[in-house]
Formats: C-alpha cells, sequence, structure tokens
C-alpha cells in the first residue's frame, strides 16, 4: 500500500459480481468476500489505497431500504477517514440504490461509486473486475469529488437520477436514456465532461423514521380496469406507470381521482424515457386532466425512481405542494 494514493472504501453488497456457480457453472449464488473480489483486480493496489467492508452478501432483490439507509449511515460515519467509496452489489435493483443514495447523502459525504457485474467470476469473460477497476478509479479521481453517488459500468459513468438497467444479460446493461452517460474511464483516466447542475438531497438517513411507508406501483396496460380500493388497501402511496406523455384510458380517471383523496398519487410515462406532459392534451384521461384531478407528475423519473422518492417523501410527512415541487427538482 503506498501512502499517498487517495484511501477509497470497498463496500460489499453481493450480487453475481460476488457470485460463485457450482461446477457445472450454472447455479451461482453470492459468496465472494472483499478480499476475494479485490484479489481478480489486476493493480488495483496502484489506484487506491483500499480497505473494505463487507455488509451484505445478498442477490439485490434482498436489500431492502432500511438496508441502503444503514449504507448512507456507513459512508457518513467513514466520511472522515476515507476519499471515495466503491460499492458493489448485484445489478438488479442498483439504479434504485444508488438513487436512495443520492436522496441520503449530502454535499460532505465521500464520492459513492456504485457498480455489479453481469457475467459472474465462473463464466467466460466475467466484467466484475474490469467494472471494479473503473469504479475504484472514479472513487480515488478528484473530479468525482461534489458530485454525489454515481454509478459506474462498462466503463461508462452515470448520475443515479437517470441511469437504468435496460438489459437484462447485457455487458453493457446500463444506461441513462435522457442524458446519456456524464463520463467515463479510459485506460486509467477519468473523464467527466458533464457534471449536473444541481443535486438535492432530501433528508439525512438519520431522520428517517423505522418503518417506512409503503409505496404501490400500477402499470396502465391496454383497457385497464379501473382500481379498486382494495387494490390500494395498506397503502401510504401509488405510482401508477401511465401511457406516454401522461395518458390512462379515461375509464379509470375517477378510480384514480378517488385514490388520491386518500393517498398521494403520482403518475410516471411508462415509456423508459422522456419527460411528462403538462398542457399538450386535454382529453379526458389526458396529463391536463389528471393533474387539474390531483394526480401528481413524476416528470422525468420513472416509476421506480418515483416510489423511491415518493416513500422518503411521505416518510418526512411532506405536504401535497412539497411533493409536488420535490418532483419538479428531480427532473430540472
Ligand atoms: N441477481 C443478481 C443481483 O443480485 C443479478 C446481478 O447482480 O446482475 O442483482
Amino acid at each position: 500500500m503506498i501512502p499517498h494514493l487517495p484511501r477509497v472504501l470497498v463496500v460489499t453488497m453481493g450480487g453475481t459480481i460476488a457470485s460463485v456457480p457450482a461446477a457445472d457453472g450454472r447455479d451461482a449464488v453470492p459468496r465472494l468476500g472483499p478480499a476475494e473480489l479485490l484479489a481478480s483486480v489486476p493493480g488495483a493496489e496502484h489506484v487506491a489505497a483500499v480497505r473494505t467492508e463487507s455488509f451484505r452478501q445478498y442477490p439485490s432483490g434482498d436489500l431492502s431500504i432500511a438496508d441502503v439507509v444503514e449504507l448512507a449511515q456507513l459512508v457518513h460515519k467513514r466520511s472522515g477517514e476515507v476519499d471515495g467509496v466503491v460499492v458493489t452489489q448485484g445489478t438488479d435493483t442498483l439504479e434504485e440504490t444508488s438513487f436512495l443514495l443520492d436522496l441520503l447523502l449530502d454535499a460532505e459525504a465521500p464520492p459513492v461509486v456504485l457498480t455489479g457485474a453481469m457475467r459472474n467470476p465462473g463464466l467466460a469473460g466475467p466484467d466484475g473486475p474490469a467494472n471494479l477497476l473503473a469504479a475504484l478509479r472514479v472513487a480515488a479521481a478528484p473530479q468525482a469529488r461534489g458530485l454525489g453517488p454515481l454509478v459506474v459500468f462498462a466503463d461508462e459513468i452515470h448520475l443515479p437520477r437517470f441511469v437504468r438497467k435496460l438489459h437484462s444479460s447485457s455487458v453493457h446493461a446500463f444506461g441513462s436514456p435522457n442524458t446519456g452517460p456524464v463520463g467515463w474511464v479510459t485506460e486509467d483516466r477519468v473523464r467527466i465532461p458533464l457534471v449536473p447542475r444541481h443535486r438535492e438531497p432530501l433528508c439525512a438517513p438519520a431522520s428517517l423514521p423505522a418503518r417506512l411507508p409503503s409505496v404501490g406501483i400500477v402499470r396502465i396496460g391496454l383497457g385497464a380496469d379501473p382500481l379498486r380500493p382494495e387494490h390500494v388497501t395498506g397503502l401510504d402511496g401509488l405510482v401508477v406507470e401511465v401511457f406516454g406523455g401522461g395518458h390512462v384510458p379515461s375509464a379509470i380517471v375517477d378510480s384514480l381521482v378517488q385514490i388520491t383523496t386518500r393517498i398521494p398519487v403520482v403518475m410516471a410515462t411508462r415509456t423508459g424515457a422522456g419527460e411528462l406532459y403538462e398542457s399538450t392534451y386535454a382529453f379526458p384521461g389526458s396529463e391536463r386532466d389528471l393533474l387539474d384531478r390531483g394526480i401528481l407528475s413524476a416528470g422525468a423519473l420513472d416509476g421506480t425512481k418515483a416510489r423511491l422518492l415518493l416513500i422518503l417523501l411521505i416518510a418526512a410527512e411532506a405536504r401535497t405542494e412539497v411533493i409536488r415541487e420535490r418532483f419538479t427538482a428531480a427532473t430540472a
């Protein structure tokens, strides 16, 4: 370990990057710890003075919001001791954990770089080592400071607000459809030419209640039936993934409006990219109709991220006006 290298903490949480298959190459489960992950990365010791922490050993679908809140607290606790943090985890929920961290970590927090792998170490051409090396380079890079959490995958750097897992198996599984990557890594060089104009963390992890609100997602399809009250029993909020720029079948509007009398309802486009309209159409079930009748807009956030933001806003007891403002700010 060379003393003047940037100090990077590697926190491992399982996922494919840490998964080992059975002898026949199938049935992989997360097993590898930080030492084994780092042993697969040639040259890591020249990039950063690395220390490690094994935080979870899960397929990423088993991570909870409470786990991410605890992770944010860990990052705060280590703030003074490290220059950057790398988090390795499963790719299935990486767009969500990174977005939650973006909402929970303030400007004082060191850069947190999340990565994973699509091919486990038992397959031909595993991508974990290359992703981990690129993530280490970004976490150690001075130009990553102050940008908040970042996702590094396939040598691209993405913002949590926009990044999505877009492919089930490709090693180039992540993209940011609305913006593209903000930077990249080539050889040992970290380039981040596009920095976000602003970033607005929402709340400190310690301020959250032990019981987090429950927010559901409903995806509207052709000929969808009206929602019934029992569809939202026990929910504190609802995200509705709607057609295109903010549209639903006219036959279901009343049922959505009925739900807004009890819990906040936020609509997000189901298209995977773009921002909702506000005033292009006025037919029953149009964006104008829904907005006028109390449905809130997720703007350019997709439904998955809108759900997380709504959970934290409800946890913070935000009033409707604040919820509206925060969704607008998340898009701007
Ligand atoms: N099922 C894995 C996960 O933990 C998939 C992956 O890591 O790519 O998310």
